[in-house]
C-alpha cells in the first residue's frame, strides 16, 4: 500500500539475509557483537566484515554499546545489500510500556537509512523473538511507525517475516492501518 509519503510497504515471508535491498535492518543486541536470531543470521551470511565494523563502533562512538531504540549503520559485507542498520529493540515487559522504544527503533533505522541514501529498506519484526514482544502488538507498532515516518529517498519498506503467524499479524496490521 501507499503511505501518505508515497512509500510502498510490502510484506514478504522469508529470510531477511536473502533480500536484495539497499539497507537490511538488524535486530541487534546492545553489545553490537552478535547474538542469535536475525543478528546471528546476518553475521553468518554477511561474513566477518560486519563484525569488524561493529567492533570499530564499539571502539569509537559506542563504547557502552547501543541503547534500545538507537540505530547505527555498517557495511553489509557479503549480503546483497549496501548497509546493515543495527538497532536494539526493547525487551518486552508486562509491567512497563516500552512501545516508545520500539517505535524509536523503526524511526531511527529509517532516519539512518535515509541519511545514507537508501531507497529500499528491509525490516524484521524487531523485539518479537528472544525479546518476547507479542507479535500482534509488535506488528501494529511496526506498521504504524513506518507509515508515519518513511520518507524520501526511501521508496520501499519491506517487512520480512519468518513464519506464517508473523506474516498474518503484519497483514492484519497493514489492513487496519489502511485509511
Ligand atoms: P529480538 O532479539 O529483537 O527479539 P530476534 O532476532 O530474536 O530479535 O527475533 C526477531 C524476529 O525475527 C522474530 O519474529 C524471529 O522469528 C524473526 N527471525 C529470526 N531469524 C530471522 C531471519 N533470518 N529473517 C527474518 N526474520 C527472522
Amino acid at each position: 500500500m501507499s503511505a501518505p509519503s508515497d512509500v510502498t510497504v510490502t510484506l514478504v515471508r522469508g529470510d531477511i539475509t536473502r533480500q536484495s535491498v539497499d539497507a537490511v535492518v538488524n535486530a541487534a543486541n546492545s553489545s553490537l557483537l552478535g547474538g542469535g536470531g536475525v543478528d546471528g543470521a546476518i553475521h553468518r551470511r554477511g561474513g566477518p566484515a560486519i563484525l569488524a565494523a561493529c567492533r570499530e563502533l564499539r571502539a569509537s562512538r559506542y563504547g557502552k554499546g547501543l541503547r534500545p531504540g538507537q540505530a547505527v549503520a555498517t557495511t553489509a559485507g557479503k549480503l546483497d545489500a549496501r548497509w546493515v542498520v543495527h538497532t536494539v529493540g526493547p525487551v518486552w515487559s508486562r509491567n512497563e510500556d516500552r512501545s516508545a522504544l520500539l517505535e524509536s527503533c523503526y524511526r531511527e533505522s529509517l532516519r539512518v537509512a535515509a541519511e545514507l541514501g537508501a531507497r529500499t529498506v528491509a525490516f524484521p519484526a524487531i523485539s518479537t523473538g528472544v525479546y518476547g514482544w507479542p507479535m500482534d502488538d509488535g506488528a501494529r507498532i511496526a506498521v504504524r511507525t513506518v507509515l508515519a515516518e518513511a520518507a524520501p529517498p526511501v521508496e520501499e519498506v519491506r517487512f520480512v517475516l519468518f513464519d506464517a503467524d508473523a506474516y498474518g499479524e503484519f497483514e492484519e496490521a497493514l489492513a487496519a492501518a489502511r485509511p
